[in-house]
């Protein structure tokens, strides 16, 4: 336990699971109390009871974020666990197997968006200006490689990632002036719950990455608590590729 993070709250959306647990774990280890969300209950308070058990602080606030109602819940709740949110780390996502554009169905369509950008936005817009009123606060997006380039049958899922990194720009220059860094990541592939059903297809993501190999949670949360830390001060408005050099080469 390190107290890095001692006396902030952090929201972690989607650390039910993979990344965003990875995510919560690492901020908790840094002394944040953090709020696990997502909708499994029995997921949730496992990871809670995982952060307990190592010294940590943590709760858990169930919440779906396919309706507005559930992002206005959880950010209702997550206020009144401590009073305050000072880190929010908009993970919760959904990427569905991807396909041809003329077979997208609407509510794949709806659901995607629904989750991958109406809920950051959502969430962002009840919380940021309370932490802007502060002086201070850090937000984190989750995006993909898949954002920044074109790959066929990807088309629904980069463009929602790719939303959110402009947001991320958008959000930097509302709220950056009020003491407010949001910054965003874009993971290469990782081992994951949500990426299991891959197999070992995962791999072809990381041929001929310098990296070489499939990336684990952790090491993607590591850099997300850079981000939040006070070494990263003086950073607003990127996007930094974790992608064992994808983006590069
Ligand atoms: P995962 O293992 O499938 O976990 C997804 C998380 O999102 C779960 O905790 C899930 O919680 C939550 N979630 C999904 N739908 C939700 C909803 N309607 N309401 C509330 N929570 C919901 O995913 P992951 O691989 O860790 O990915 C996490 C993030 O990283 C995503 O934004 C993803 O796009 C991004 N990413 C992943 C990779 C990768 O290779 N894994 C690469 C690039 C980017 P519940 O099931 O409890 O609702």
């Amino acid at each position: 336990m390190s107290t890095e993070l001692a006396g902030s709250t952090a929201l972690v959306t989607g650390s039910t699971s993979g990344i965003g647990q990875a995510i919560a774990e690492t901020l908790a280890g840094l002394g944040a109390h953090v709020i696990v969300s997502g909708r499994h209950l029995g997921r949730g308070e496992q990871v809670v009871g995982e952060i307990r058990a190592a010294g940590g602080e943590a709760d858990f606030v169930a919440a779906d974020l396919s309706g507005l109602d559930g992002v206005r819940s959880l950010a209702g709740q997550a206020i009144a666990v401590t009073g305050q949110v000072d880190i929010l780390v908009n993970n919760a996502g959904i990427f569905y197997s991807g396909g041809p554009t003329a077979e997208t169905t609407e509510a794949e369509f709806d659901a995607h968006y629904d989750v991958n950008v109406k809920a950051p936005y959502f969430l962002v817009g009840i919380l940021a200006p309370h932490m802007a009123a502060r002086g201070g606060g850090v937000i984190v997006n989750l995006a993909t490689g898949a954002a920044h380039k074109g790959f066929a049958g990807v088309a629904l899922y980069g463009s929602t990632k790719a939303a959110l990194l402009l947001l991320t720009k958008s959000w930097s220059a509302e709220y950056g002036p009020s003491g407010v860094r949001v910054n965003a990541i874009s993971p290469g592939p990782v081992h994951t719950p949500g990426t299991a059903v891959l197999g070992e297809g995962i791999n072809v993501f990381a041929e001929g990455t310098p990296a070489g190999r499939v990336a684990e949670p952790h090491e993607i949360a590591s850099v997300v608590a850079f981000l939040v830390s006070g070494k990263a001060s003086y950073i607003h408005g990127v996007t930094l590729p974790v992608d064992g050099g994808a983006a590069a080469v």
